[in-house]
């Protein structure tokens, strides 16, 4: 039997000194005991109790060098060597700007931040300011932090946030308790890949909506692709009738491609977000964007603020993730894609085999891997079907058989991981998969 006593005595501990004795509320979901890290190299991460898992949490997403990269290491080292942070301006913020404005295709400029809430925050603040209208459209399903003007309707199997959960498609819930009400009354949810309401609603309303806010593949929910012609529709509705269209590229950036979703689907928003990934698991964030809206931060009149924004460690840290995955053509990216493939395959075969029905939803090098009695999950009313108990339960036997997955079932591939994890893990769902048939 896998122990995970020192994981459970140090929680314990925490939780007398610790709010909620996790970080994130996400993480108080892990079963059987959330986990406490003792050291992660590549793509293994061991615990405390000395277990040790191929790793498709990577930290919810950063660390897509896989972790403790040295490369990664080298340059934030370095970076420190010269002092952690300024509060001045430094070269490292010029050289990131630069290169994130040559490969991001709809950023003129870039702004910087530390997490993927602030950036939000900041495009939201922009597309308003620069459109003069209140209005934000937003679907149902996504997520785009936990601030109190966008945060509702998540309906993640792993937080255990009151009112987060569910909700009809067109019902706007507060996120949490003590959530200002008000400062969800700006907010539109739509169902997202239906065409014809985000066209009726800009149609009628476009005069109070100054964005649209989309993740462009709906990876907070399944992993679900945009339907062809989607984001198509959403670019030409938006440009026609004076809506910003924002995406928010904090899974998808430095992940479909280096130049994001936008790149990959050849559909250029005025604005986009990113974090987790940019800086390969140092706090950072960015918005970009075209450059008449951008200006409104250099004439003053939007504000855009944060004490560490720009510091040595988070340019170093993102500079040094933009070289490792440009390296040699890009080949790591395309190696963590032919990996997921393959994982993916395997994932759908095993499915069969063992006569259990389930889909699996990949992009690149990021998947959804749900129990549901469907044979394909296209939108966010047939992900909702997922038997999130059961994938609660595969999570945790595969625990057991030195894998650690997500419990809501969303999988990050690295470039750190190998075809031997890859056959690893299909060997350990197999024998989790024949306990669960
Ligand atoms: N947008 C999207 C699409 C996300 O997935 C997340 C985080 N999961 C965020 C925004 C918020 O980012 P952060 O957790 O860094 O605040």
């Amino acid at each position: 039997m896998t122990s995970y006593s020192e994981s459970q005595r140090l929680l314990a501990e925490a939780s007398s000194c610790l709010a909620g004795g996790v970080a994130s509320s996400l993480r108080a979901a892990m079963k059987p005991v959330p986990l406490y890290a003792a050291s992660a190299s590549g793509s293994r991460i061991r615990d405390v109790d000395g277990n040790e898992y191929i790793d498709y949490l990577l930290a919810y997403g950063p660390s897509v060098l896989g972790h403790a990269h040295p490369g990664l290491i080298e340059r934030i080292h370095r970076a420190m060597q010269h002092g952690i942070t300024f509060g001045l301006q430094h070269e490292g913020e010029l050289a990131l700007a630069k290169r994130l404005t040559e490969i991001l295709p709809c950023a003129d400029q870039v702004a910087f931040s530390g997490s993927g809430t602030e950036a939000v925050m900041l495009a939201l603040r922009l597309a308003r300011a620069y459109t003069g209208k209140r209005r934000i459209v937003r679907f149902h399903g996504h997520y785009h932090g936990w601030s109190d003007g966008i945060f509702t309707s998540f309906p993640s199997a792993d937080m255990r946030v009151s009112g987060a959960v569910g909700g009809a498609a067109d019902t706007i819930l507060p996120g949490t308790a003590g959530q200002s009400e008000s400062s969800l009354e700006d907010i539109i949810l739509l169902p997202w890949n239906d065409e014809q309401a985000i066209e009726s609603l800009l149609r009628d309303s476009h005069a109070d909506i100054a964005a649209v806010i989309t993740e462009p593949v709906m990876c907070n929910s399944g992993c679900i692709a945009p339907k062809p012609g989607y984001l198509e529709k959403l670019r030409e509705l938006t440009a026609e009738l004076g809506v910003v269209l924002i995406f928010d590229e904090v899974i998808t950036g430095f992940r479909l491609a280096l130049g994001g979703a936008q790149q990959r689907f050849g559909i250029t928003p005025d604005l986009m977000t990113m974090g987790k990934a940019l800086g390969g698991g140092i706090a950072l964030s960015a918005v970009g964007g075209k450059r008449d809206i951008m200006k409104l931060i250099e004439d003053g009149t939007v504000s855009h603020l944060g004490t560490l924004n720009g510091s040595g460690v988070a340019m170093a840290a993102g500079l040094a993730t933009i070289d490792e995955l440009e390296r040699n053509d890009g080949e790591a990216l395309a190696r963590m894609e032919r990996l997921a493939d393959s994982l993916t395959g395997g994932l759908r075969t095993l499915l069969e085999q063992h006569g259990i029905q389930g889909v699996v939803n990949g992009i690149g090098p990021v998947f959804h891997f749900m129990f549901v009695p469907l044979a394909e999950v296209t939108d966010f009313d047939a992900f909702s079907k997922r038997d999130s108990a059961r994938y609660a339960t595969f999570a945790e036997l595969m625990l057991q058989e030195g894998v650690l997955v997500r419990p809501s079932g969303l999988w990050y591939v690295s470039a750190a991981h190998t075809e031997q994890d890859i056959a690893a893990t299909l060997a350990a769902a197999d024998r989790v998969l024949a306990r669960l048939a």
